[in-house]
């Protein structure tokens, strides 16, 4: 299978896609000759077709896989932290191109897909220096015994992504796997299989040995069920919708396979009279805006102090004039900080629940209106005193929209933002580094982030309570 040629919008730049299934690192068509389209959210038009794997492809990267696990696991650490290296060196080298191509398939604004190329170089080079750090214990039993613990790895891992963080989904499966002497298939998200497709060439420049890591675009209910179903595939590690979650942990019990589940968040956003008024709002823009609030931990329920009613309202008014500053359009132009939504459903999702916020008459202080006619924009939404028990508090709209929630008391705050069946992620915006750390440890979030937002770090770990997931990711 070839690569096609590609070119940028508006920069006429070109570069070769690949567009094949990637196993045993060479691109290959699907058996079943069937391709799918991808397109552009900020045109909506074609950037190119590609093979779209079933069952049966998965079953060749499967023994693939199988095939090569046997030396893999053997493959000594330090070897294995080099091929890392040498891979987060090429992405290096690519950087700009990776970051174009995430923007261009995504829609993300150029600077956020620049923020995710650099995370996951990060990410590779962390767990390079893993490898070589995974120790088991010995045990103290009786002098005629040596006891000891060793951790080795499970074999053939299979992963499944979504489509917010194409690339950055990808690090976080494919480094750990392969850090920990695992060997990976990986399904992206169809809507955005491009970067991920790319970075396989630098896999095999790297030297990666074939077999070792696969990947192969499809669809969910076919190709990313068949990883799911297989019985050679030992470990799942999902990230997408908690709905798509809920089977992919009861899809994994019939051959008791292990499972980290990275899901869908609702996460409060918290700000006290007594924080720094121009960093807090920044932190809260990052926290729902960054990414065009296609963040599982985007900081979509914002509860304002709203003790002294003057300062809350001064509040409120200086950051819809902030937002409302904010520029919006084609990710590759200048100054451009919220791109395009990314797939049409999601899109027509996000305008969906603010049709039905403006149906019953939640307060609107900013935008709410698509932009322009081509490509999936959204204005930055902002709706203020908003009910708890109300549809756009509860759920994961996943989109620029936020809901503003007043409150009194530190008691009623924490009530009100652990009253959710998400615990992803969480932000405390005070002064006082006490209150903070005292709220902070009654929240059920997985990170709770103070003073900043969206801040991540490889050394980090990452998941979350209650329907957000099972296990953790970094760190
Ligand atoms: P999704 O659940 O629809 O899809 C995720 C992946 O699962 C895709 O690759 C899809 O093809 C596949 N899939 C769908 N149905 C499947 C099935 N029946 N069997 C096997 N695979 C199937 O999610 P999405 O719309 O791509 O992503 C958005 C969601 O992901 C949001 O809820 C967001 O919060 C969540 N998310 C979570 C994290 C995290 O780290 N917690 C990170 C990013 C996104």
């Amino acid at each position: 299978m070839s690569a096609t040629s590609v070119t940028f919008p508006i920069i006429n730049e070109t570069y070769q896609q690949p567009t094949g299934l990637f196993i045993n690192n060479e691109f290959v068509s699907a058996k079943s000759g069937k391709t799918f389209d991808v397109n552009t959210p900020i045109d909506e038009s074609l950037i190119c077709k590609v093979q779209q794997a079933d069952a049966e492809d998965v079953e060749i990267a499967v023994q693939a896989a199988s095939k090569a696990y046997k030396t893999w696991r053997f493959t000594p650490p330090n070897e294995r932290g080099r091929y890392l290296n040498k891979l987060a060196d090429l992405m290096d080298e690519k950087r700009d191109l990776l970051a174009k191509i995430e923007s261009l398939d995504n829609g993300k604004a150029l600077h956020c897909a620049k923020f995710d190329v650099n995370l996951v170089i990060e990410y590779f080079r962390y767990c390079a220096g893993y490898c070589d750090k995974i120790d088991g214990r010995t045990i103290t039993t009786d002098v005629e015994h040596f006891t000891y613990t060793r951790k080795e790895p499970l074999g053939v891992c299979g992963a499944i992504t979504p489509w917010n963080f194409p690339l950055l989904m990808f690090a976080w499966k494919i480094g750990p796997a392969l850090a920990t002497g695992n060997t990976i298939i990986l399904k992206p998200a169809s809507a955005t299989p491009l970067s991920n497709l790319f970075t396989c060439t630098l896999i095999k420049e790297a030297g990666i040995p074939a077999g070792v890591v696969n990947v192969v675009p499809g669809s969910g209910r076919g190709c990313g069920n068949s990883i799911l179903q297989h019985p050679k595939i030992k470990k799942v590690a999902f990230t997408g919708s908690t709905e798509v979650g809920k089977t992919v942990m009861k899809e994994c019990a019939n051959s008791i396979k292990k499972v980290t589940l990275e899901l869908g968040g609702k996460s409060p956003n918290i700000v006290f009279k007594d924080c720094n008024v121009e960093q807090t709002i920044q932190n809260l823009i990052t926290g729902i805006f960054f990414n065009g609030g296609e963040v599982c931990c985007a900081g979509s329920r914002i509860y304002i102090e709203a003790t002294d009613e003057k300062w809350y309202t001064e509040f409120l008014t200086k950051f819809k004039e902030t937002v409302e500053k904010l520029k919006i359009g084609n990710p590759f132009e200048e100054g451009v900080f919220q791109g395009a939504q990314t797939t049409p459903d999601q899109f027509q999702t996000v305008l969906d629940y603010i049709t039905a916020a403006n149906e019953s008459s939640l307060k609107l202080l900013t935008g709410g209106k698509r932009i322009g006619n081509k490509g999936y924009f959204v204005e930055p939404t902002i709706f203020y005193d908003v009910p708890q028990n109300s549809k756009l508090t509860q759920e994961e709209i996943f989109g620029p929209v936020a809901v503003v929630l007043p409150f009194k008391s530190t008691e009623e705050l924490i009530e009100k933002a652990n009253d959710s069946d998400f615990g992803l992620g969480s932000g405390i915006h005070t002064e006082d580094f006490n209150k903070a750390i005292w709220v902070s440890e009654r929240l059920e979030a997985g990170s709770v982030w103070i003073n900043t937002y969206n801040d991540f770090h490889p050394a980090a770990p990452f998941g979350g309570y209650k329907e957000s997931g099972i296990g953790r990711e970094m760190g």
